[in-house]
C-alpha cells in the first residue's frame, strides 16, 4: 500500500484516478483548489478512511508525506485555461516547482499530466513523442501549451539534477462521465446541446480533427505508466482513431436520438487542425491500447449527462 497524492483530484480525470487508487487499496490524498473541480466528483469517497480531501492551490507551497504523486492540477478546457491565463501559467510553473520540490523531499515518484497541446498545431502526423511541436508562444493557447512544455522541462531537470523518478503522460482529448457540462469542451457542448435539441455548434468548417479516448482507457494507461520501472520519457496516451468535428457532431446526434441541427460558428484562433497520437511507445512499453470505441464511450457519457440535464 502506498500513500498517493492526486493534485487536481476533484476534477474529471483526477476523480476517476482516485476511484481506481482507492479500489486497489492505496491511501489517497486528493488536493484541489476547486477552480474547475467539483466536490460531487469525489463525495462518494469522503467516508472512506483511506481517502482524504485537502483544499489547496499548488501555486502555494504545501507539505505532505507521500510515496507517489499524480500531478493533474491544471484547468484543461480552453475556456477554463484562458479565463485567467496568468493563473494557468503560474499553475504549470510555480505550482510545478512546488510539486517537484515535494517529490524531491519525499523521494516520491511523480507522474505529470502533460498534453498533446505540447505539439501545438502539429506539422507531423500522427504525433510521435520525438516531435518537438509547432506552438504559437504568444497566442491565446500559449498559457496552457507553453506552461505544459515548461512543466515537462522542469521534470526532466529535477530528474537529471536530483534523481527524481518522473513519468510524463501526454494526454490526447479524453472524455467521459464527470466532464463538467459547462466546460466548453467539444464533447460536453455537443452532448448537452443534443439532449436539449439545441443547435450543435461546430466551430469553423468542422474538418479539424481530434482523437477521443474514453476515461477508463486513459486511467489504465496512466497507472501502467506510473507502475512500470524502466522508462522516464514522455508517452502519448490517447485513441489513434481520428474524427472530424462534423463526424463527431453526427455521432452525438445519432447516439442521443436528437433533433438538433449543425450550425457553424467562428473557429477559435490557433485551433489545431489535426490531432492524432502515435501510440507505438504505449503499446511497446505499457502493452496498452484503448479498449472502448467512441460509440460505446459516448453512450456511457450520454447516460451520465441525461441524469444532470433536463431536455
Ligand atoms: P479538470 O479541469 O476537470 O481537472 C483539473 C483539476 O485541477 C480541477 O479539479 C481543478 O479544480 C484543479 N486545479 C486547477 N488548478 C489548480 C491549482 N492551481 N491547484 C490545485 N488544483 C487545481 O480537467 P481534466 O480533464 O480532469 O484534466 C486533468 C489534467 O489532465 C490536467 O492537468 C489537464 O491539463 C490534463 N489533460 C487533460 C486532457 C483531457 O482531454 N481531459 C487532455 C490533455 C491533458
Ligand atoms: N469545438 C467545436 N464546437 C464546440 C466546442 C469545440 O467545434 O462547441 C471544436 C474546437 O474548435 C476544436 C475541437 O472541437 O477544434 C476540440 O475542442 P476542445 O475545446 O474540446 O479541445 P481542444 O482539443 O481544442 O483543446
Amino acid at each position: 500500500m502506498s500513500t498517493v497524492l492526486v493534485t487536481g483530484g476533484a476534477g474529471f480525470l483526477g476523480s476517476h484516478l482516485c476511484d481506481r487508487l482507492i479500489e486497489r487499496g492505496d491511501e489517497v490524498i486528493c488536493l484541489d483548489n476547486f477552480f474547475t473541480g467539483n466536490k460531487k466528483n469525489i463525495e462518494h469517497l469522503l467516508g472512506n478512511n483511506r481517502f482524504e480531501l485537502v483544499r489547496h492551490d499548488i501555486v502555494h507551497p504545501f507539505y505532505l508525506e507521500v510515496d507517489r504523486i499524480f500531478n493533474l492540477a491544471c484547468p484543461a478546457s480552453p475556456e477554463a485555461y484562458q479565463y485567467n491565463p496568468i493563473k494557468t501559467i503560474k499553475t504549470s510553473t510555480v505550482g510545478m516547482v512546488n510539486v517537484m520540490g515535494l517529490a524531491k523531499r519525499c523521494g516520491a515518484r511523480i507522474l505529470h499530466a502533460s498534453t498533446s497541446e505540447v505539439y501545438g498545431d502539429p506539422l507531423v502526423h500522427p504525433q510521435t513523442e520525438d516531435y518537438w511541436g509547432h506552438v504559437n508562444p504568444i497566442g491565446p493557447r500559449s498559457c496552457y501549451d507553453e506552461g505544459k512544455r515548461i512543466a515537462e522541462s522542469l521534470m526532466m531537470n529535477y530528474h537529471e539534477a536530483h534523481g527524481v523518478a518522473i513519468r510524463i503522460i501526454r494526454i490526447f482529448n479524453t472524455y467521459g462521465p464527470r466532464m463538467d457540462p459547462n466546460d466548453g469542451r467539444v464533447i460536453s457542448n455537443f452532448i448537452t446541446q443534443a439532449i436539449r435539441n439545441e443547435d450543435i455548434t461546430v466551430y469553423g468548417e468542422g474538418t479539424q480533427t481530434r482523437s477521443f479516448c474514453y476515461c477508463s482507457d486513459l486511467i489504465e494507461g496512466m497507472l501502467r505508466l506510473m507502475d512500470q520501472d524502466d522508462h522516464t520519457g514522455p508517452v502519448n496516451i490517447g485513441n489513434p482513431v481520428e474524427n472530424t468535428m462534423l463526424e463527431l457532431a453526427e455521432a452525438v446526434i445519432a447516439a442521443v436520438g436528437s433533433k438538433s441541427k449543425v450550425v457553424h460558428m467562428p473557429l477559435p484562433k490557433d485551433d489545431p487542425q489535426r490531432r492524432c497520437p502515435d501510440i507505438t511507445l504505449a503499446r511497446k512499453w505499457l502493452n496498452w491500447e484503448p479498449q472502448v470505441a467512441l460509440q460505446d464511450g459516448l453512450k456511457q457519457t450520454i447516460d451520465w449527462y441525461r441524469k444532470l440535464i433536463t431536455p
